[in-house]
């Protein structure tokens, strides 16, 4: 069944950008970013050592810190973009969306940091035809609502130019940090000039905020854990499809166990979903992975597997026409494996 899954040309719809960095491709930007053999890397490749598969969820987070450090430049930045991609091809992605919070430091400007990111998609693309990528501009919830604006009109600006990369907008961040109804104007603008909207939703326990949410609109939502039954009924209602993250939420504790994760009652209800990885590199995974989870948890077979897929085809952010070749992709595959 893994290998199955490995070769299936999955899709990705729910990616940050820096927490797709594994310990090992941080090692790859490490040598890249200082040089090999130099005290620098040296000293990263060190404070590496302590991490595994069995790492707990401080130390997941503590990788954060890295990723910080090591694209704090214009260079760094764009060889995460490239790697990001190249471990997403390696895993037979066919498409992902990529999502980050635009950033600003004494090297580059907020604009800078997306052109960087921007252009990086563009030569990846290049060395690796197989894999198409998008990009959502994220809103960190936690900032002030001037930076969410801010973010807003710089994805409208990249849309104009690279509408084929830059196709919409992210809300995450701390879910017990920031007001949704202050970041409402700035995402109803962006929805308002044609970017797609997907917001993290519900997760964490918060009922008054998930109404709001829900009444505003989006077209996915991201965790979706806290959704009651209502909820669900909604997104079936709307087709607003729940990005399902389950070694994420595994990990993190938002959801206790994977038998008790909230894809199966999606499922039971027939309601949209797709699985996605949230941080691939914070929590070791893989797409994969993901499905190799699912399936050994909810016991989804090979064409549960591929419907998964083509929903998520479906529910990305890309063309008709991009779609269709998703779609041509997965036939082939399916020729190859009936
Ligand atoms: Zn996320």
């Amino acid at each position: 069944m893994l290998d199955f899954l490995k070769e299936l040309p999955k899709v990705e719809l729910h990616a940050h950008l820096n927490g797709s960095l594994s310990i090992s491709t941080l090692r790859d930007l490490g040598e890249k970013v200082y040089g090999e053999n130099t005290e620098e890397f040296l000293e990263l490749c060190a404070r590496f050592i302590k991490f595994d598969r069995n790492s707990k969820l401080e130390e997941c987070f503590e990788k954060f810190a890295f990723v910080h450090e090591l694209t704090s430049t214009e260079k760094g930045l764009r060889y995460a973009t490239e790697f990001a991609i190249r471990d997403f091809a390696q895993d037979n992605v066919q498409y992902v969306e990529l999502r980050t919070t635009p950033k600003a430091n004494s090297h580059y400007t907020r604009r800078e940091y997306l052109h960087y990111v921007v252009e990086s998609i563009r030569s990846a693309q290049t060395k690796y035809p197989k894999i198409m990528v998008k990009l959502l501009a994220s809103i960190n919830r936690a900032e002030p609502v001037a930076v969410a604006e801010e973010t807003v009109s710089l994805a409208l600006e990249f849309a104009k130019t690279d509408g084929d990369i830059v196709v919409g907008i992210d809300l995450s961040g701390n879910p017990a940090r920031g007001k949704f109804s202050d970041f409402i104007p700035a995402l109803r603008s962006a929805r308002e000039q044609g970017l797609k909207l997907a917001i993290h939703c519900a997760e964490i326990e918060n009922p008054s905020e998930i109404k709001e949410m829900l009444a505003f609109g989006m077209s996915r939502c991201g965790h979706g854990t806290y959704l009651s039954k209502d909820d669900l009924t909604h997104m079936k209602r709307h087709n607003i499809p729940v990005e399902c993250c389950l070694t994420s939420n595994v990990k993190s504790g938002t959801v206790s166990s994977y038998e008790e994760h909230h894809l199966k009652q999606l499922m039971e209800a027939e309601a949209p979903k797709v699985l996605c990885t949230d941080d691939s590199g914070v929590f070791d995974t893989t797409l994969s992975m993901e499905f190799h989870l699912a399936t050994q948890t909810f016991g989804l077979n090979r064409s549960q597997c591929i419907e998964l897929t083509k929903e998520a085809v479906h529910h990305s952010f890309a063309s008709s026409e991009e779609k269709q070749k998703m779609l041509i992709k997965l036939e082939e595959f399916l020729k190859r494996n009936p």
